[in-house]
């Protein structure tokens, strides 16, 4: 895996795809700074080897040239966080942007305007690619959080960098994190699955039967299993179509000698609110007008004597509906034992979706080996898809 450790850039431009798709506010503030601070490694080793900066991203979903998607408004951030004054121009190909790169020097960085303005970003236009790839010596893919997108400046301009390309530093961690689980991992690997539906986590399952030792499944997507083996499961969501498949999946990680843990009580709630009535219940016997919001306090201790064992932890989604107060325990006290088989030693990796945003909003970020930074993108590699912006590097 080349990274850009491979690389002195002394001298070098190095054309860097960055994520900086960040969240703004009405007011073009930028609410969340997680993916600037993230590609700082990135660009610190490029400006100390001597070198210069040219950071390319999108930033939302834009139709044409659209000025509330301009990177402009990210500019005195990136210069904050960075500490080094970014300059930035407002176009992302032609000649006013070969100028400016042109002109820069070592330990200069300039950002370019959004990517998506133009549509052959997305469409992984050729010539659009060749027209960026004028504007760096080096190419680095950082972008993890679009890594799982064919785009010309993800995939299509790494073709124009034979033996200039490499891996940033974050999304080099990226894929180490997902290949200490799922490659070198330390047995026993536990995954727990969480969040509302087994639809949206069916290939994860599959591909994931074959490399762990304990799976656990809770959240939403555990009525559906829980259903299909004749339990009462009240109002709790479900997935009827989805039993024999549940089923299925049962029956295959017998087969394979994978352990499956389902929780064996719940936080039943007579609505979906914060001020509902609760009361504790046997997951196979939820009382009619009555839904499962949260792991009950059996399965919680089942679930972190299970992590406590682990030596590789995968986690993707909540064990309840975290955003309430109510129904966050389970998710918070799971947090809790991975952070501790954490300190134990244990490798353990948080991808994919709302379980990020969790261990975020728990305060586990770092008590966790990782937390990934692209949802689609971690949700794709647990799926053991290969994505084109590492294959684009990798070739
Ligand atoms: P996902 O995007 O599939 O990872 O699902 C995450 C969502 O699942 C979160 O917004 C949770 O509130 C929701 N969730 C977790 N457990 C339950 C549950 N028992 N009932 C309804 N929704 C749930």
């Amino acid at each position: 895996m080349t990274t850009i450790n491979d690389f002195d850039f002394k001298d070098k431009k190095a054309l860097i795809r960055v994520d900086f798709n960040v969240p703004l506010d009405e007011h073009f503030k930028v609410t969340d700074t997680t993916r600037i601070v993230s590609a700082k490694p990135t660009i610190f080793k490029i400006l100390e080897d001597g070198g210069s900066c040219v950071l390319m991203s999108h930033l939302g979903r834009p139709k044409g040239i659209s000025p509330e998607f301009s990177l402009e408004h990210i500019v005195d951030v990136v210069t904050e966080i960075i500490g080094v004054s970014v300059k930035f121009v407002n176009d992302c190909v032609g000649s006013s942007v070969e100028e400016a790169v042109n002109s820069l020097e070592a330990g200069e960085i300039v950002l370019l305007e959004n990517l998506r303005f133009y549509d052959e970003e997305k469409g992984g236009d050729h010539e659009f690619a060749k027209q960026l790839s004028k504007l760096g010596d080096i190419y680095v893919n950082d972008a993890f959080g679009t890594a799982h997108r064919a785009h010309a400046s993800t995939t299509i301009v790494a073709q124009f960098f034979e033996g200039k390309k490499c891996f940033g530093n974050l999304l080099a961690k990226e894929i180490e994190s997902i290949n200490k689980v799922f490659k070198d991992s330390e047995k026993p690997v536990t995954a727990i699955l969480g969040g509302s539906k087994v639809s949206s986590k069916i290939t994860v399952i599959e591909n994931i039967l074959d490399k762990v030792d304990h799976l656990i499944i809770g959240g939403g997507m555990s009525f559906t299993f829980i259903k299909a083996q004749g339990g009462s499961i009240g109002d709790s969501i479900c997935e009827d179509d989805k039993q024999e498949l549940a089923l299925e999946i049962l029956k295959k990680a017998e087969e394979k000698g994978v352990k499956v843990h389902l929780p064996v009580d719940v936080v039943a709630a007579d609505a979906f609110s914060n001020e509902a009535n609760t009361q504790f219940v046997d997951i196979y016997h939820i009382p009619d007008g009555w839904q499962g919001l949260d792991a009950g306090p059996k399965s919680n201790i089942g679930f972190s004597f299970i992590i406590a064992q682990s030596k590789t932890i995968l986690w993707n989604g909540p064990l309840g509906v975290f955003e309430m107060k109510k129904f966050a325990k389970g998710t918070i006290e799971l947090g809790n034992a991975i952070a501790d088989a954490t300190a134990e030693g244990a490798f353990s990796l948080v991808g994919g979706g709302d379980s990020v945003a969790a261990v975020k909003q728990f305060g586990f970020a770092d008590k966790v080996s990782y937390v990934s930074t692209g949802g689609g993108a971690m949700l794709e590699m647990l799926e053991g898809k290969s994505l084109p912006g590492i294959e684009a590097i990798l070739t």
